[in-house]
């Protein structure tokens, strides 16, 4: 029978989590689903990988235990639709592997140590993806876990696009350098460019992953080589809520003169700024286009902007560019944004074919014309099947290891 593989994506307020079968060359995808909500008014929805809704529901809200019932939830639920089948591995993605991972590692209690030892790296996230490593490792003992870190996709960046300009020694013992983000769907993108272009593939390609979370990265070769988010997930580009790259002097002016607290200057980094804050609206693209605010336009005119910048300094990081990628909510659904980015990139000899940029497809896509001295695509990311390539990867890597190793005489 064939195996399933579980993959969790744990926030403060969710779980999403995707339920995949093993297949040839690729896992296939059986249904995806999340808690959301969590603490608050935890609400179940699952989907078959058509897209059809299979379930929608509010489950009671059960305060500390909420992260813990949402499992339990989500695996009876599975159960239930997997005629009880066993689970192969689940793998979660985690958002920060610090300098110590640079690969998927198999879940020990070695491994949850170091992985809590990471967690100042990234206060708002880190614990979120590991509750439920532990939650899971007692509900179903033998089944194995596998960890897949954000970052691991940009360890290999040359040096100076790792540091800040901070006393080295110092910046070394302590661990600040720029890390990178969204590497899972960077890994992906990478994986699949050989097929959409393999002139991009063995040069040089800048990736936009622009969702609710927004970053850019430099591929070379389809290594990654630079990105615009550093030591955690506020560098960069604004994004829904977040400020991206600020100066680290208004920071100091809101403890010194303002008097605020940690607490409070996270929150209004995190939270408060980006789109959201600029426009006083909403985080969510949709809301901003949908409004005639000036304001909402602003959000996203300082959005395009910021992408357009940072593509040019990426151009220089690779020398030049023969590829753009968009993807992710925004980089895939919305025309206007793509549009208006290349657009400020005209110099650089992008050239869009606006009735290819406003065609909806789910597939990836060249969106520029045949004279563009740039390919633009769209390619929909898919971070949950980079989890479950790795997550098999492991177990099979780990079985055949134990396979290899001679019996003691
Ligand atoms: P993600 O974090 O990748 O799920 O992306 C979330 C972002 O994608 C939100 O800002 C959404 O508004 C945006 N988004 C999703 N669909 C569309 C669309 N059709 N047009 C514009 N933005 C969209």
């Amino acid at each position: 029978m064939k195996q399933l593989i579980l993959v969790i994506n744990a926030g403060s307020s969710s779980i999403k989590f995707s339920l995949f079968e093993q297949g040839e060359p690729d896992p296939v995808l059986l249904y995806k689903g999340q808690v959301e909500g969590i603490y608050v008014e935890p609400y179940f929805t699952a989907k078959s990988a058509d897209g059809d809704k299979l379930a929608a529901e509010n489950l009671p809200a059960d305060g500390p235990k909420s992260h813990d019932q949402a499992l339990r939830h989500i695996l009876k639920w599975l159960e239930n639709h997997t005629a009880g089948r066993k689970l192969a591995v689940i793998g979660h993605r985690v958002v920060h592997g610090g300098r110590r991972f640079s690969r998927p590692e198999l879940v020990t209690h070695e491994i949850i140590s170091e992985l809590e030892a990471l967690v100042p790296l990234a206060p708002l996230h880190a614990p979120h993806n590991i509750t439920p490593i532990r939650i899971l490792a007692e509900l179903l003992p033998g089944v194995p876990q596998v960890v897949c870190f954000d970052t691991a996709f940009h360890a290999n960046q040359p040096e100076i696009n790792q540091l800040y300009a901070l006393p080295y020694d110092f910046s070394q013992r302590e661990g600040i350098r720029r890390y990178g983000f969204h590497g899972l769907s960077y890994e992906y993108i990478a994986a699949v460019l050989p097929e959409i272009d393999a002139r991009a593939a063995a040069g040089r390609t800048v990736v936009a992953h622009l969702g609710n979370g927004a970053s850019m990265a430099a591929l070379s070769a389809c290594h990654g080589v630079a990105s615009t988010m550093g030591f955690t997930a506020l560098e960069g580009l604004p994004m829904g809520t977040r400020t991206g790259s600020i100066d680290a002097g208004v920071v100091l002016h809101l403890m010194n003169h303002l008097h605020m607290d940690a607490k409070g200057i996270e929150d209004l980094l995190y939270k408060k700024s980006g789109l959201l804050g600029l426009s006083g609206i909403s985080s969510d693209m949709r809301e901003l286009h949908a409004s005639d605010d000036p304001r909402a336009k602003l959000a996203v005119d300082y959005f395009v902007s910021k992408i357009a910048r940072e593509a040019a300094s990426l151009a220089v990081t690779l020398q030049g560019i023969d590829a753009l990628v968009f993807t992710a909510g925004i980089g895939e659904n919305d025309d206007i944004v793509r549009r208006d980015v290349c657009r400020q990139l005209g110099w650089l000899g992008v050239e869009l074919d606006e009735s290819l940029n406003a065609q909806r497809s789910g597939q990836p896509r060249l969106i520029s014309t045949p004279q563009s001295q740039v390919a633009v695509y769209v390619v929909p990311t898919n971070e949950e099947l980079m989890i479950a390539r790795h997550s098999l990867g492991c177990v099979d890597e780990t079985a055949s290891q134990y396979a290899a190793t001679p019996t003691p005489a």
